[in-house]
Parts: structure tokens; sequence; C-alpha cells
């Protein structure tokens, strides 16, 4: 009787578990065709990598760099538009070694511009509208940014010079004060924040039209930029300090303050800044935590993505601009709408542009 029961239970356990594993790949794959009509029709954009440097100079040895990028990648992974900044370390401020860093600066911008205007693949977006219609195209969006105001010194002019290169965000500093502002990673307040050319750099780029990044801003520093700047601010790739404390993050009233005036929460994908886990357990479900965070804080409306790809960025799961689907995957999987995810992918940070191009 026993031997029967136990037979009994193994044919009816065989027939059950596959049945089990069947229904989940058919989830699975329900989830994977989802992530992939949804990234046809919605524009998806990530507002920060350091790949542009790699276009210009594949061979050169960066320390974090790993090629991350590329228009087949983002076309791979269902990626329309990426913020390629030319980053530029913080360096010594007297004025030969500023010059130097803006004829750097300029050179890297220039040519990176020239090598995008000579490809098929991808196009310059000046504005909203440009996203709008290289996706009609069939075209990437390759947003110009800087990843520190260093290359301004301390003149006015160089902003609206580099506004006229095509630039339409600049990360104010780097991880160490510049004429600008204080940075989150310097150990001494030098300005108190926003210096007084740091004011009229917020002003002018107000007036041009730069996108203000406040990613490694300290946050004196943002505060300042929040009381001056007429804008909305975008924090291009930063974390939540709350989940994980470092000093690139963001803390609560800081998440609620960018939000208040219209602007964005963009998560960075960075291991350092999403978790105390080892390198092979920082996955996409990290990223989507801190998705999660920003959301139930301030709103769908106040968050996106900067990957940070050639610059740090990528965890398990999403290593390269191939990869995206992913996190929109993880997303569905904790409940995302079509509705939520098109802000969250593309459409607040067109907000953004379209605020600056009046
Ligand atoms: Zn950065």
């Amino acid at each position: 009787m026993y031997r029967v029961f136990v037979k009994s239970l193994i044919v009816a356990m065989s027939a059950i578990v596959p049945l089990q594993l069947h229904a989940q790949s058919d989830k699975e794959i329900s989830y994977i065709k989802k992530a992939e009509r949804i990234h046809k029709s919605v524009i998806t954009i990530d507002t920060h990598n350091d790949t542009a440097l790699n276009f210009n100079d594949p061979d050169a040895t960066r320390t974090v760099a790993k090629g991350q990028v590329t228009f087949p990648m983002m076309s791979e992974g269902g990626l329309d538009a990426a913020f390629f900044a030319i980053y530029i370390g913080q360096g010594p401020r007297d004025e030969a070694s500023n010059k130097e860093a803006n004829f750097y600066v300029a050179d890297q911008l220039l040519r990176f511009k020239s090598y995008v205007e000579n490809s098929d693949l991808a196009r310059i977006a000046y504005n909203a509208e440009d996203v709008r219609s290289n996706k009609r195209a069939g075209k990437i969006s390759v947003i110009l940014a800087l990843e520190n105001g260093y290359p301004f010194g301390k003149d006015i002019s160089q902003v609206e010079r580099f506004y006229r290169y095509g630039v339409r965000a600049v990360t104010i500093c780097h991880n160490y004060n510049n004429d600008i502002c204080d940075a989150s990673m310097d150990s001494v307040s030098e300005h108190g924040g926003l210096s007084p050319f740091g004011y009229k750099v917020v002003e002018e780029m107000n007036r041009l039209g730069i996108i203000i990044d406040v990613s490694h801003a300290s946050s004196q520093t943002l505060a300042d930029v929040l009381e001056t700047s007429k804008l909305p601010v975008v924090a291009s790739h930063s974390g939540v300090y709350s989940i994980k404390n470092h000093k690139r993050n963001l803390k609560d009233d800081e998440i609620r303050a960018i939000a208040a005036r219209g602007g964005l929460i963009q998560v960075a994908t960075g291991r350092f800044f999403l978790s105390n886990k080892p390198k092979s357990e920082v996955t996409v479900k990290d990223i989507a935590d801190h998705i999660d965070y920003v959301r139930s804080l301030v709103g769908i409306k106040h968050v996106g993505i900067g990957t940070d790809f050639d610059g740090g960025g990528g965890v398990v799961g999403m290593e390269t601009a191939a990869k995206m689907r992913n996190l929109t995957i993880e997303l569905l999987k904790r409940g995302y709408s079509k509705r939520e995810l098109r802000f969250f992918w593309g459409e607040n940070l067109l907000r953004i542009l379209r605020a600056h191009s009046k």
C-alpha cells in the first residue's frame, strides 16, 4: 500500500515539476516580450556614460572603461539615446592648467562630435524633438555633455562656447572642488556651496538652456543651485543614500528638494553606489531597489537611469548597453505599468529638455 502511494506520488510529482518549470518560463517569456514591445514604443534615455573618450581613443588604457557602450549595443538593448559626457578629472586651477583642460575637453568634444556626424547609426540630438525624430528614423540619439565644469576655468564666456559646440548638459563639478562649487567627495568646504562665479554659471546655463547636472555636487552646492536655478535640475547618475551610505548618493530631503523643483534623480549603476555586497552579487535588482525608493518618495515623474557605463557603472545582468531590457523586465516584475515605464525611460527627461529649449 505504502509502496503504491510512494510510486503514485513520484508519478504525480514528475508530472507537476516540469509543468511548474514550463509555467515559469512561459511567464518569463511573456516579460521578455512585453519588455521588447515597450522598448519599441517608448523613448529610452540613459543620462550618463563616459564612453565618448573611448570612441575617440579605443587603445588608451583607462581604469574603469570597459567598452560597455557602442551604437550597435544600444540598438540591441533597446536604448534610444544617451548623454555622452566628455569627462575630465579635477586638476590644478591656475590659468595655464585651466587653459590646458579647456583645450583638451574642446578637442575631445569636437572629435567625438565629428565621429557621430559621420556615423550612419547615430545623430546628435540638441533637443527633445531631435530625440523623437531620430527614433522615428531608426537612429540612436547622442546628447553631448561635459562631466566637470573645470574647462570653464573662471571665464563665463566658455559656457556659451560649449553650448555652441552642442553641449546640452554639464555636471558642474567632479570629485574635487573647482572654481564653480564644492564637490561631495572633497574633504574641505571651500566655497560653502556655489562660488560667486558658480552663481554666474548657473544663471548662464539657465539662459542658454544647458541642463545643470548636480551629481558629484556637495549638499550645500545642491541647495544653492536649487535656490538659484530657474529651471529643473538633474542628478544624472546618483543613488539613494538611505540604501547605501555613500557621499555621492542623495539623502531623502535632497531627493525631495530636486523633485519639488521639477527635477530628476537618475539612478547610477556603479555597484559602490548601490550596495555593500560583493561585485558578483550586485544585480539589476539592486538598481531596481533604488528606483523603487525614489518612486515611492517622490513619484515616477522624477526618476530615471544614468548608467555611468565606462565610468564605473554596470552590474550582473546589466553589464553593457545591450542588456538594458533586463531592467525593464525587473521593473515589470515589480508591477510597473507601461505608463510608468514611459516616464521612467524617457518622458521625464524629454520634459526637462523641452523646458531648456524655450
Ligand atoms: Zn561621475
